[in-house]
């Protein structure tokens, strides 16, 4: 990446990663702002001297090659930083080492640091001469390897800040292959970014975050949309309030997981978390019959098999008989009592269907819990 920006461009990218910077900020998502700032360095790095001369300043130093040489660096720890809170000491760490990296190449001699090897050529210079050749260009090495390292977290997370680090890796890569696209390059991968902090509020604002489910909001904006045929289901953990009781706080967690995944897994509604241990199934377009058999379903794939409490009890080696590891790990068997109303009852209101559910809910529970019962 030799090329420099112009004085408009530099100004244009500035003013981008700095928007994205801030944004990223407020929603607390310091992956995000991590990968803003190193786009922000590019962009002081690229707009250098067109800045500093634009701007009045006549400083002449030709920084680029330095920041350059950072860059993959950076995405490299990015992409092997675990995930550590925004305001930790962690993160203030990282911001002056980047600050660092800025700062030193502005106070060294210009014409000292113009005649000077860039940094992965003098990093590289310190190996044996019979590697040069392997190693050189170490740029489009370093931001493969954060390339791969972004794509495999983003495989284990799904999460919306891996894959737009990975696709900012990629778009830092083809500019360091091809320097004349450079610019072009920064905007694709400001674009990413700013793509990838929309999806992550969008998630934050519409996804509950234990359970991986759609929300009470999201359920909200749903009912909305809702005409014609269609069942509304409330589900409830039965005594759960006794596993927390038993077995502590993040255990009732797990217990919310499983149940959330198990419904999931069957695909046989639109699964919502209600709040605390209260799920909404929504079966757009099924009759009452269709829908409490599938209810039913869901019923008994929840109380099938128990949930066994990680972490706890869990030996350092896998055991050689899977049974003596499970027989000392404590378990539960969650059932789920399930209250079922249909539109045509309730003239379609989503809001009276769901009413009509919930006193469903009460009697499966009053007649004795691990139940379905219909709406009359
Ligand atoms: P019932 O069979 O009548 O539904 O009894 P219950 O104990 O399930 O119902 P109750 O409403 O008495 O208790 C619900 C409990 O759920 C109380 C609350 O502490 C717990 N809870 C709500 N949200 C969460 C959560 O996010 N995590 C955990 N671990 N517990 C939660
Ligand atoms: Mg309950
Ligand atoms: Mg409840």
């Amino acid at each position: 990446m030799g090329t420099a920006f112009s004085l408009q461009q530099s100004l244009l990218a500035v003013m981008l990663s700095l928007a994205g910077l801030g944004y990223a900020a407020s929603f607390q998502r310091y992956r995000f702002a991590l990968g803003w700032l190193i786009l922000l360095w590019l962009a002081l790095g690229l707009g250098a001297g067109p800045l500093s001369t634009g701007l009045g300043f006549g400083i002449e130093h030709d920084v680029v090659q330095v920041v350059n040489g950072w860059l993959p660096w950076n995405l490299l720890a990015l992409a092997l930083l675990p995930r550590i809170p925004l305001f930790s000491r962690a993160v203030i760490a990282i911001a002056v080492l980047l600050i660092l990296q800025q700062a030193v190449p502005l106070m060294l001699d210009p014409e000292d640091l113009a005649s000077r090897l860039t940094l992965n050529q003098w990093l590289v210079s310190w190996l044996p001469a019979d590697v040069h050749g392997y190693l050189l260009p170490l740029e489009p090495k370093l931001l493969t390897i954060a390339c791969l390292a972004f794509f495999i977290r983003w495989q284990k997370s799904h999460s919306a800040s891996e894959l737009f680090l990975f696709l900012l890796s990629c778009a830092m890569l083809m500019a360091s292959l091809r320097p004349a696209y450079a610019y072009p390059c920064f905007l694709a991968a400001c674009a990413c970014m700013m793509l990838g902090v929309l999806l992550a509020s969008h998630d934050m604002a519409f996804v509950d975050p234990l359970t991986r489910l759609k929300n009470r909001r999201a359920l909200d904006n749903a009912m909305k949309t809702l005409s014609g045929n269609f069942a509304i289901a409330m589900l409830d953990i039965d005594h759960f309030k006794k596993v927390n009781d038993r077995f502590g706080h993040d255990f009732g967690d797990q217990v919310l997981r499983m149940v959330a995944a198990r419904v999931r897994r069957l695909r046989l509604c639109q699964p919502y978390r209600y709040g605390g241990e209260e799920f909404c199934l929504l079966f757009r377009g099924r009759t009452l019959v269709e829908a409490k058999k599938r209810c039913e379903q869901i019923r008994q794939e929840i109380s099938s098999r128990p949930v066994a409490m990680r972490g706890m009890g869990r030996p350092h080696r896998k055991p050689l008989k899977k049974s003596a590891y499970r027989q000392k790990v404590p378990s539960v068997k969650a059932t789920v009592s399930i209250g079922v109303a249909h539109s045509s009852k309730h003239a379609g209101d989503a809001q009276t269907v769901v009413a009509a559910a919930d006193k469903a809910l009460y009697r499966a529970k009053k007649g004795g819990r691990n139940r379905v019962e219909v709406s009359r």
